[in-house]
């Protein structure tokens, strides 16, 4: 295996004052790539913490990666309630169950009007069938194509991700079309899919003819196990490497990395050993001294190339992030030395399964 890192700081999560500080912590553990949402101030906001992080110490900057969908997709909601319609005795399991902390009381952050604090929620639906009044609705959306196309002409943009069910090849190849010339400027072109059982080939085979005439940069395949779980536990990330075994067993596939997704946690790599999934390759310097472990020839022939964190990357360093907001504020990281000390712990002991940083 490869021991390629991105953080996904989630195709629908919107809270820049986080995500500032989310790529800070993660450039200075070492990922490759930063996943985030397709919009303007969000990236703003990862540059913004990449920048911070490099001026603590000469580290190379992650790739910046934006995802987008071609239809209706689960990281691409929102979920949204009227709190005048709570019963005001209601218990607030909604409350309880949010891993983003994006539904507050009346009297909180949340605004009346919506009772779901937009920005932060990334649409993992626990909160909907938690409701006894059936009061939380979903609300879907697709990112627009030109948009970002336009998004995409940014310096600061590397990569892209597609996120599809890959049951819908009208819809992605409208995508793609859309993305036109926008794709010769990306080094990396990722496509996010379920497991499909007997149609997940076929899948992919359909997408990679659509791609394969434009593509001319890298492409990868996130191989989304049980989307947005990593954070529940131990056995979220099962699925994922259930997928990437049963792509990992077969001869014949669409050229691209694959990497593992959706439940992802502290647990995968231990699991994907038992599974003798993972083998250690060290990186190497491309012609401008700059490391790309996607693009090393040993990383290129082995079976998995890397893992993406989210929702268990969030959390671990979000409750860091929640004391730092709850003692000062929004904050920058970097200027609390003792919250930046615990989030860096905390992230460099998730990034370091992969990357091995406890080897001898
Ligand atoms: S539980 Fe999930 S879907 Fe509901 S508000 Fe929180 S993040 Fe959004
Ligand atoms: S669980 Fe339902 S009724 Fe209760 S506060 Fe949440 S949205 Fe309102």
């Amino acid at each position: 295996m490869g021991n390629w890192v991105k953080l996904i700081c989630g195709a629908s999560f919107e809270d820049v004052a986080d995500i500032r500080n989310l790529s800070l912590v993660y450039t200075l553990a070492g990922v490759d790539c930063i996943d985030c949402a397709a919009d303007a101030s969000v990236l703003n906001a990862v540059n913004d913490g990449i920048e911070a992080a490099q001026a603590i110490l000469p580290i190379r900057r992650p790739w910046v990666m934006i995802s987008v969908n071609d239809g209706e997709d689960l990281h691409f909601r929102k979920a949204e309630f009227d709190p005048d319609d709570c019963p005001p005795d209601c218990s607030r399991p909604c409350e309880n169950v949010c891993p983003a902390d994006a539904i507050f009381s009346n009297s909180g952050k949340a605004g009346p009007s919506k009772g779901v604090l937009a920005e932060r929620c990334y649409g993992c639906g626990r909160c909907l069938p938690i409701c006894p009044y059936d009061n939380i609705r979903a609300i879907t959306y697709v990112r627009d194509v030109a948009a970002t196309a336009k998004l995409i002409q940014r310096d600061e943009v590397d990569a892209i991700e597609i996120h599809t069910s890959g049951r819908q090849a009208e819809s992605f190849q409208q995508l793609w079309n859309g993305l036109g010339d926008s794709i010769h400027k990306l080094r990396l072109v990722a496509v996010s899919l379920p497991y499909l059982g007997d149609l997940t080939i076929p899948a992919m085979d359909s997408m990679y003819a659509t791609m394969k005439t434009s593509l001319h940069c890298l492409n990868l395949w996130q191989l989304d196990g049980r989307p947005m779980s990593g954070d529940i536990g131990r056995g979220a990330t099962r699925e994922a490497i259930k997928f990437a075994l049963h792509l990992a067993s077969l001869e014949d596939k669409p050229k691209g990395f694959l990497q593992l997704a959706g439940g992802t946690n502290a647990h995968t790599v231990e699991g994907l050993k038992k599974e003798r999934l993972f083998r250690t390759t060290s990186i190497s310097d491309d012609s401008k001294g700059e490391k790309v472990p996607l693009d090393s020839p040993e990383t290129s022939h082995a079976l998995i190339s890397g893992v993406a964190f989210g929702g268990y990357a969030r959390k671990i360093v979000g409750r860091v992030l929640s004391s730092l907001q709850s003692d000062y504020g929004y904050a920058r990281l970097e200027d609390h030395p003792d919250h930046l000390l615990k989030a860096l712990q905390a992230s460099l002991a998730l990034v370091g399964t992969v990357k091995c940083y406890n080897a001898n």
